[in-house]
């Protein structure tokens, strides 16, 4: 009886043998890597349980074409699979998730994404018109014989197999005007294709290659011979010198592992000898995975113990502030049996954790350093990770990775570093200031920013959410301290304007108080601006909560009751300035609509919602009328 695939996969699959692929012939790499997973769970099996023997000449991955019937089998002797294994992993595809994020990114740039939906198996359908899988599962003495011809569906039936282990047959496409499948028949191409992709495969790939010789005793008489050779170096990436390896490798090595379905934008690769010895390569992709910002995101690298995988995701090996570093580490020193627990305990893992997370910051450094653009790349994907890392676990970060912070300079018009910013300050100048909203476009309009550019200072941009909360924790840089130009003292001394808003602020001490008890508790002070030179007026705050924070907290679902103090500031040198006072002399109506009229517009220049948009409208036609 034939079994329809479900549904979503039934919609991937079709898509995948659609779409154009840049690189079919990544099937192989995609069946050689099941292979080898398959028989890393043999090897594991035979070298932790007492009762079987291990005997390393039985592992192997053949590869075998028949031109005549248009046949290529992948063979391998691992763990093969039951029934119910077959149903599961060859009969459903993606999650939902994966699906989503292909209709978003409609395959860019060709780069192939399938291991992000781990359908790697069904990357065999790109070139074959059907495909049959022959398994027999370790511990079973019956094998089974899965079949289909694409997207219609499937069908299982039990068969006999000799040994345990599994035979993926495909039947490779007849060639069509853009596409050339013969080659996928032909010895040297499948050699080539897998010494591309998976030299570092640790079991040797045979393959049966047919080689013209001079005949023995004969001068230039010459047979075919054929003999069974192995393809592949077998000596894992990781373990090769740094000076054999070339960027193509560790891309491959990436893409084949299935880190990203990016390039990485760069690579680390480790060898230590010292009190712990292991290997690792890393990679900082260049893209943010699609789910990294959500909960679904794992953070962890693989973990090998001398070339075995023992796990895939080993949390314990990175921060949450590098989370998004991808790769492996390999190391003689772990035990195989090792389990979760006993792995968050083990000393050995803490000295290679604590090492890698030092080499990923200096690696950054020096990116900062001389990769000036590769590094503003990273940022801008990664830099809020960077400064949730400040923020989180109260601050205990914060000196480890203040270095590597970035923000947008008013002064440069690009993104400094705070040690840039700090360098450059004049020497009159006291803090570090800093303006926040939604966009770099916005803040440049605010109103607030005009007195400390005035004088010249440097202003950095904040535009993500977390920005305040990580200048909050981080309080200081180089004994400098954060100051918001929005902040009720800016710490600058200019002295006509200090002289004459102080004298406009006494003088007008009662228009002031007024216009306080017509907001009724909206504000905690009405008073003279001393940021303002041509706007008339804003809103400043003081205290702990800034008004960009309310903003964020407001958004969020429990903190409603958060509120900034907030302070209406009102430029007594402005032509307005004069009629506001004329109304508090003569006519009190109009005190209080011109009081509600200023109160809102320094609500919408903060991109603060007014309270009562109606009203403010009607009292805008009252003006006019
Ligand atoms: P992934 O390898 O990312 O899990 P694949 O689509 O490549 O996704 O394979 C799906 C699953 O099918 C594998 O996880 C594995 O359980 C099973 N599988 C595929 N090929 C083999 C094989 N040669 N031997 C045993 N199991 C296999
Ligand atoms: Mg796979």
């Amino acid at each position: 009886m034939k079994k329809e695939f479900k549904t979503e996969s039934k919609r991937l699959l079709d898509m995948m043998i659609n779409s154009i692929y840049t690189h079919k012939e990544i099937f192989l790499r995609e069946l050689i890597s099941n292979a080898s997973d398959a028989m890393d769970k043999m090897y594991y099996k035979e070298l932790t349980d007492d009762s079987l023997t291990f005997n390393k000449e039985n592992y192997y991955i053949k590869v075998t074409p028949n031109k005549e019937k248009r046949i290529l089998k992948v063979s391998d002797t691992g763990i093969g699979m039951t029934k119910e294994e077959l149903e599961n992993n060859l009969g459903t595809i993606a999650k939902s998730g994966s699906l989503a994020f292909k209709s978003e990114n409609e395959m860019k740039d060709g780069h192939d994404i399938i291991g992000q939906f781990g359908v790697g198996f069904y990357s065999a359908f790109m070139v074959s018109e059907d495909v049959t899988v022959i398994t027999r599962p370790f511990g079973s003495d019956k094998g089974y014989r899965w079949h289909s011809e694409g997207a219609e569906g499937y069908t299982i039936k039990e068969c006999d197999k000799d040994s345990f282990g599994t035979d993926i047959i495909l039947k490779i496409k007849e060639n069509t005007e853009d596409e050339n499948y013969d080659e996928y028949l032909e010895e040297y191409k499948l050699k080539s294709i897998i010494k591309k992709y998976s030299d570092f495969i640790s079991y040797p790939i045979k393959m049966d290659i047919t080689e013209s010789k001079l005949k023995e005793g004969a001068e230039d008489e010459y047979e075919d011979v054929t003999e069974e050779k192995v393809i592949n170096s077998m000596v894992p990436i990781w373990k090769k010198n740094k000076s054999q390896l070339t960027d193509e490798d560790y891309e491959n090595f990436y893409a084949e592992k299935h880190y990203g379905f990016d390039k990485p934008l760069k690579h680390i690769h480790i060898k230590a000898d010292g009190l712990v010895r292991y290997n690792s390569i890393l990679f900082i992709p260049e893209n943010i995975p699609f789910d990294y910002y959500t909960k679904e995101y794992e953070k962890g690298l693989e973990l090998y113990s001398n070339g075995v995988l023992i796990m895939n995701k080993c949390q314990d090996l990175l921060p949450d502030y590098f989370s998004f570093v991808k790769g492996m580490v390999d190391s003689e020193d772990l035990s195989l049996n090792i389990s979760r627990e006993m792995l968050q305990h083990d000393r050995q893992l803490k000295v290679i954790a604590k090492n890698i997370k030092k080499k990923i910051k200096s690696q950054l450094e020096k990116m900062l350093k001389n990769e000036r653009d590769k590094y503003e790349k990273f940022y801008k994907s990664f830099g809020r990770q960077i400064k949730y890392g400040v923020y989180e676990e109260f601050g205990a970060n914060k000196d480890f990775l203040k270095d590597l912070l970035m923000y947008y300079s008013s002064k440069e018009e690009k993104m400094v570093t705070l040690d840039e910013y700090v360098s450059r300050m004049a020497e009159d100048q006291k803090y570090i200031y800093y303006a926040s909203g939604e966009s770099k476009e916005r803040i440049e309009k605010l109103p607030q920013t005009e007195m400390v550019s005035e004088k010249g200072y440097e202003i950095l941009y904040f535009t993500d959410e977390i920005d305040e909360f990580t200048i909050k924790m981080l309080m200081s840089y180089k004994d400098k301290e954060f100051k918001s130009v929005s902040s009720g003292d800016l710490g600058i001394d200019s002295e006509e304007n200090e002289n004459s808003s102080e004298g406009k602020d006494k003088e007008s001490k009662e228009l002031f108080e007024k216009m306080k008890n017509i907001l009724d508790g909206k504000v905690k002070e009405v008073r003279a601006s001393k940021r303002l030179k041509n706007h008339l007026v804003c809103l400043a705050n003081d205290g702990e909560v800034s008004i960009e924070m309310e903003k964020i907290l407001k958004s969020m679902p429990n903190n409603q009751e958060v509120q900034a103090d907030k302070i209406l500031e009102i430029n007594v040198n402005h032509e307005v300035f004069n009629s506001l006072k004329d109304a508090y002399e003569k006519d009190n109506d109009k005190l209080k609509l011109y009081t509600d009229l200023l109160y809102n517009q320094a609500l919408l220049i903060e991109g603060l919602p007014i309270d009562d948009p109606i009203e403010f409208s009607n009292n805008i036609s009252k003006i006019m009328k």
